[in-house]
C-alpha cells in the first residue's frame, strides 16, 4: 500500500479522498493555487504545496508543477479526482513515467473513451447497445442531412471529445440541420480544440441511467448497481438517486452482466462509469467515465464500500476481494447537488460565507468543504456541498432529504437549496415520473 498520496483536485472532492487516504493511514498531500491557500482541503491535508496562480490553467490542470509537487514531497500516486485532470491521457502517462502511479484507468483506456466517437464503437464491438446514430465521425453537412434522413428527426449533433454538455445541439427538421452543424462544430473547437462530430437519435422521454463499475488489476469487474441522473439542467446533473424509480432488479442485474462482461474482455481497471439513456424498456450507451463522479456517495450508501478507498485499493494491486454476488444493496439514496448560484436565475454567486450550519442526524451525509468565513472563489465550478440522505425506501429518502433541507443554512451567498426544497416537493418527483427533460420545464433551463 502506498505511504503517502497527492490529490489533485480542489473543494469536496479533495476532502473526499483525503478522508478516504486519513482511514487508511496514507498521508496526504494537498495542491492549490494561490486563491485557495484557506480553503479546507489545505487545512486538513498532512502537507501542501502551492502550484500557480487562481485560473485553473495555471494551477490545477498545470501537470509539470503538480508533478513536481508529488516528486518534492515523496507522494507515490495521485489521486485526480473528477473535472480538471482526472480524464487526461496526457496527465496520466506524465504521472507514470516520473514512476508515480495514476489512481485510476490506464492511459490508453481514458484516450479511447475520451474520444466518445471510439466509445462507441468500442461498446458495440463488446455487445453493449447505442442510440442510433451515424457509424463514426460526420464528415460533411450532406453526410449528416443522409444520416438524419435514415435516423429520422429530431436529431442530436455531438462533439466526439465532449464533455459538460457542451457542443450538443438539436436539430428536429432539415431545415435546422444547417445551424446545429454549425453551431455544434464551433462550439465544439472553441470548447475542446477539436471540432469533429456526431449524430444521435434525439430521443424525446429518456432516463439517464448509469452503471458503477470497479475492476481491479486481477479480472474481476463488479458494478455497484445504477444511479438515476435524469434531473437535469443543460445537460448538467443536479439531483441523483440510487437506484433509479425506473428500473426492477432483475433489469439492474442483466444491464450489470451485459456491462461487466464488456469491461472485462476489455481489460479495464479502476472505477468508471457506463452512461445509457432508457426509454422504452431499452437502454443505449452513451459515454463512458473513466474517473470517480460527483455522484458517487448515493452508490456507497446503498452498497456500504467506500469507492475511493477502492480505488486506491486497486490502483495498490489488491485484489477487490469480493464478487459480484458478495455486494448487496440495501435501501435509497438520493443526492442533491448544492451550488453557490441563484436559485432562480442560476447566476454564480461566489463571496463570503457568514453562517454554514450543515444538517445531520440519521441518515444524512454532506460532503462539503465550506465553513464559516471561507469566500467562495469565482474561479471555479459552483458547487459548494453535496447532501445525501439515506433510507430504507425511497419515501424516507425522500423525507430525509426535505428535512435535511431546511436544516441547511448558508448565508452570505445564495444557493440552491430552495431550488431542491422545490423538486423534493413535487408530486411527480414524488411518484419516481421524471425524465431527462423534466427539469428544464420545471425550472427554466434553456
Ligand atoms: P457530456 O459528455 O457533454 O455530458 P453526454 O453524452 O453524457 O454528454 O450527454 C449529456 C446529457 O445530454 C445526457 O445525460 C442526456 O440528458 C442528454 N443527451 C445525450 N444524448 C442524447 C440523445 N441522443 N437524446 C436525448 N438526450 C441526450
Amino acid at each position: 500500500m502506498f505511504n503517502k498520496i497527492l490529490i489533485a483536485n480542489r473543494g469536496e472532492i479533495a476532502l473526499r479522498v483525503l478522508r478516504a487516504c486519513r482511514e487508511m493511514g496514507i498521508a496526504s498531500v494537498a495542491v492549490h493555487s494561490t486563491a485557495d491557500a484557506e480553503a479546507m482541503h489545505v487545512r486538513l491535508a498532512d502537507e501542501s504545496v502551492c502550484i500557480g496562480p487562481p485560473s485553473a490553467r495555471d494551477s490545477y490542470l498545470n501537470m509539470p508543477a503538480i508533478i513536481s509537487a508529488a516528486l518534492v514531497t515523496g507522494a507515490e500516486a495521485i489521486h485526480p479526482g473528477y473535472g480538471f485532470l482526472s480524464e487526461n491521457a496526457a496527465f496520466a502517462e506524465m504521472v507514470e513515467a516520473h514512476k508515480l502511479v495514476f489512481i485510476g484507468p490506464s492511459p490508453l483506456h481514458i484516450r479511447m473513451m475520451g474520444d466518445k466517437i471510439t466509445a462507441k464503437t468500442t461498446m458495440a464491438e463488446l455487445g453493449v447497445p447505442l442510440v442510433p446514430g451515424s457509424p463514426g465521425e460526420l464528415v460533411s453537412l450532406e453526410d449528416a442531412r443522409d444520416v438524419a434522413e435514415r435516423i429520422k428527426y429530431p436529431v442530436l449533433i455531438k462533439a466526439a471529445a465532449g464533455g459538460g454538455g457542451r457542443g450538443m445541439k438539436v436539430a428536429r427538421s432539415r431545415e435546422e440541420l444547417d445551424a446545429a452543424w454549425r453551431e455544434a462544430r464551433a462550439e465544439a473547437l472553441a470548447a475542446f480544440g477539436n471540432n469533429a462530430v456526431y449524430m444521435e437519435k434525439y430521443l424525446d422521454k429518456p432516463r439517464h441511467i448509469e452503471l458503477q463499475i470497479l475492476a481491479d488489476n486481477h479480472g474481476e469487474v463488479v458494478h455497484i448497481g445504477e444511479r438515476d441522473c435524469s434531473l437535469q439542467r443543460r445537460h448538467q446533473k443536479v439531483l441523483e438517486e440510487a437506484g433509479s424509480p425506473a428500473i426492477s432488479p432483475a433489469q439492474r442485474d442483466a444491464l450489470g452482466q451485459t456491462a461487466t462482461q464488456a469491461l472485462k474482455r476489455f481489460g479495464y481497471r479502476n472505477a468508471g462509469t457506463l452512461e445509457f439513456l432508457y426509454q422504452d424498456g431499452q437502454f443505449a450507451f452513451i459515454e463512458m467515465n473513466t474517473r470517480l463522479q460527483v455522484e458517487h456517495p448515493v452508490s456507497e450508501m446503498i452498497s456500504g464500500l467506500d469507492l475511493v478507498r477502492e480505488q486506491i485499493r486497486i490502483a495498490a494491486g489488491e485484489r477487490l476481494g469480493y464478487g459480484q454476488s458478495d455486494i448487496h444493496f440495501s435501501g435509497h439514496a438520493i443526492e442533491c447537488r448544492i451550488n453557490a448560484e441563484d436559485p432562480d436565475s442560476f447566476a454564480p454567486s461566489p463571496g463570503k460565507v457568514v453562517m454554514f450550519h450543515p444538517p445531520g442526524g440519521l441518515g444524512v451525509r454532506v460532503d462539503s468543504a465550506l465553513y464559516a468565513g471561507y469566500s467562495v472563489p469565482p474561479y471555479y465550478d459552483s458547487l459548494i456541498a453535496k447532501l445525501i440522505t439515506h433510507g430504507r425506501t425511497r419515501g424516507e429518502a425522500i423525507a430525509r432529504m426535505r428535512r435535511a433541507l431546511t436544516e441547511f443554512v448558508v448565508t452570505g451567498i445564495k444557493t440552491t437549496i430552495p431550488l431542491h426544497q422545490k423538486i423534493l416537493e413535487n408530486p411527480e418527483f414524488v411518484a419516481g415520473d421524471y425524465t431527462i427533460h423534466w427539469l428544464e420545464r420545471f425550472a427554466g433551463g434553456k
